[in-house]
C-alpha cells in the first residue's frame, strides 16, 4: 500500500472509531473484574491504538523533517496543517456529522503529546485551531453554525483561532474591554485582542475565522464568530521574534466597528463566560499533553547521549549526577503522563466544573516539560546549547506552557480556590 493510500485508509478508520469511543466521557459498560487490568491507560481501545500508530508515522515521516527549519524561519506550515486535516487530526473531537473524527479527550491528548515530541510550535497552531475554535464551536454552537464553519475547519481549508486575551486583560480575563453593541439585527464589535495564535498565517495574511469574546451590555460576555473579510477586522501587531513556539504565528487582531450578523452570536447573549470557562478545561488538558511530548523527547535525547558520549574514559551514563538527571526527570514524566491521561479518561466535554484536575495537570506537566528540557541541555553540555540539537528548541517551547492558557499563578489560584470551597474534591 502506498503511503498516501495507507494514510487515507487510516483516516477512514479514525472516523469509524467514533462509533465506539464515547466523546461524552460517559462511563463505559461494566467489565469483568479482571479485564480492566489489561487496559493500556495511554491507548485504552483499539481505536486509540490505531490513532497512536497513525500519529507515530505522521510525526516521523512528515512533522520531524520540517520542524527545525520552521522554528528557525518562524514560519507556520500551512501544507503540513492541511495534511493533519486529511488525517482527521484537525477535528479529532468534532462529531462526524460535521466532518470530524468524533473521538474523546484521551484521543485529543494523544494528538498533542505526539506532535509535541517533534514540533510543539506546530502542535500549538493545531491546538488553537482544533481545540480553541473547532471543539469550542462543536460544543457551544448551533447546528447551523457548526454546519457552516466546521467542515472547512476540520479539513484545513480555513485556519481558525480564539480571541480572549487583550493588551490590558490576560489572567484577569473578566476585565476585558472589547465590546459588542446591538445595532438592529446586527452587532457592532470594537476592541483589540492580542497574542492570538493563528491570528495570521504570516505577516500579511489574516487567519480565516475566530471565536471572539466580548462584553455585551450588562449581560456579561458573549462569544461571536468573526470572519476574514468583515469590514473593520484587520491584523494588528505581528509578534515575531518569540522565545519559542515559533512555528505558530501570533498576532494582535483589531476590531474597528466590525458589523456582525445576529446568526454569528454563539449561544445566547451572556453565555460567553460559560463557553470560555468550559473550553479552558480541554485547552489546559491538551496543553498539558504538549508538556508530556516535550518531556518524552528530552528524555530520549539525554538517554541516547548518556549512552554514547564518553568522559574520563567512561560513558556519561556511569556518572551518578547524570543518572540523577535522567532518573528524576523520568519519574516525574511518568507521574505527569499517568495524571494527564487519567484526567482525560474522566473528562466530559459537556459536564463543566472539571477545572481542578485540568489546571493541576497543566501545572504539573508544564513544569515537568521545562525541567526535562533543561536537564537534557545539561546532559548534552555545550552540544545541548546549540541549535542543531532539538533540546534547546524544546526548552524554549516548554516555557510557553507555563504562561499560555493560564499562567502557573492562575493555576495556583484556581486550585486553591476550588479545594478551599470543597475539600471533598481531595477524596
Ligand atoms: C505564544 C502565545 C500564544 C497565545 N495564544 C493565545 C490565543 O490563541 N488566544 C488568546 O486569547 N490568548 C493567547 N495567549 C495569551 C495567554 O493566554 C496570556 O498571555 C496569559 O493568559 C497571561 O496573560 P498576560 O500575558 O496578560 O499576563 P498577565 O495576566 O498580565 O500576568 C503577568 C504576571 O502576573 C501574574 N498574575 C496576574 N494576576 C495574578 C494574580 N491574581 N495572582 C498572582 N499572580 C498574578 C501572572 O501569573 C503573570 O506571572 C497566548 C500567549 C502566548 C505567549
Amino acid at each position: 500500500m502506498s503511503d498516501g493510500a495507507e494514510q487515507r485508509s487510516r483516516t477512514t478508520d479514525l472516523a469509524r472509531a467514533s462509533d465506539t469511543v464515547p466523546a461524552s466521557g460517559s462511563p463505559a459498560p461494566p467489565e469483568s473484574s479482571e479485564s480492566w487490568k489489561n487496559r493500556d491507560l495511554f491507548a485504552p481501545s483499539d481505536e486509540h491504538a490505531l490513532l497512536a500508530e497513525t500519529l507515530r508515522s505522521f510525526v516521523a515521516r512528515e512533522v520531524e523533517p520540517q520542524a527545525a527549519e520552521h522554528d528557525r524561519e518562524e514560519r507556520f506550515n500551512l501544507e503540513l496543517f492541511q495534511r493533519a486535516g486529511e488525517l482527521g487530526l484537525l477535528g479529532i473531537t468534532v462529531p462526524e456529522r460535521f466532518g470530524g473524527s468524533g473521538l474523546d479527550a484521551v484521543a485529543a491528548v494523544q494528538v498533542y503529546e505526539s506532535l509535541s515530541t517533534s514540533d510543539p510550535g506546530f502542535a500549538l497552531a493545531v491546538l488553537a485551531h482544533a481545540i480553541l475554535f473547532a471543539h469550542n464551536l462543536a460544543i457551544n454552537g448551533s447546528p447551523e453554525q457548526c454546519q457552516r464553519f466546521l467542515p472547512d475547519t476540520v479539513s484545513g481549508r480555513s485556519v481558525a483561532g480564539m480571541c480572549m486575551t487583550e493588551p490590558d486583560a490576560g489572567t484577569d480575563v473578566m476585565a476585558m474591554r472589547t465590546r459588542a453593541e446591538r445595532d438592529g439585527n446586527d452587532w457592532l464589535l470594537d476592541g483589540i485582542k492580542t497574542y492570538i495564535t493563528n491570528g495570521g498565517l504570516d505577516a500579511d495574511t489574516l487567519g480565516d475565522v475566530f471565536i471572539v469574546y466580548a462584553r455585551t451590555g450588562a449581560q456579561g460576555l458573549s462569544a461571536f464568530l468573526v470572519e476574514k473579510g468583515m469590514t473593520g477586522f484587520r491584523l494588528g501587531q505581528k509578534w515575531t521574534d518569540k522565545l519559542g513556539m515559533r512555528a505558530s504565528f501570533t498576532a494582535e487582531l483589531v476590531f474597528d466597528g466590525v458589523r456582525i450578523p445576529a446568526e454569528n452570536l454563539i449561544g445566547a447573549e451572556g453565555n460567553g463566560t460559560r463557553h470560555m470557562m468550559r473550553n479552558l478545561e480541554i485547552e489546559r488538558l491538551t496543553l498539558a499533553a504538549q508538556g508530556l511530548g516535550i518531556a518524552q523527547r528530552a528524555l530520549r535525547v539525554m538517554v541516547d547521549y548518556a549512552n554514547q558520549r564518553k568522559s574520563f574514559g567512561r560513558p556519561l551514563r556511569d556518572f551518578g549526577q547524570i543518572q540523577r538527571h535522567i532518573a528524576e526527570r523520568f519519574s516525574e514524566y511518568r507521574a505527569a503522563r499517568t495524571f494527564v491521561y487519567d484526567t482525560a479518561r474522566r473528562h466530559s466535554f459537556t459536564r463543566g466544573r472539571q477545572r481542578l484536575d485540568a489546571d493541576a495537570a497543566k501545572l504539573l506537566a508544564s513544569q515537568v516539560a521545562k525541567r526535562a528540557a533543561d536537564a537534557a541541555i545539561q546532559v548534552l553540555g555545550g552540544a545541548g546549547y546549540m541549535g542543531e540539537n532539538v533540546v534547546e528548541r524544546l526548552w524554549r517551547d516548554a516555557k510557553l506552557l507555563e504562561i499560555g492558557g493560564g499562567t502557573l499563578e492562575a493555576h495556583h489560584k484556581n486550585i486553591t480556590q476550588d479545594l478551599s470551597q470543597d475539600a471533598s474534591l481531595l477524596d
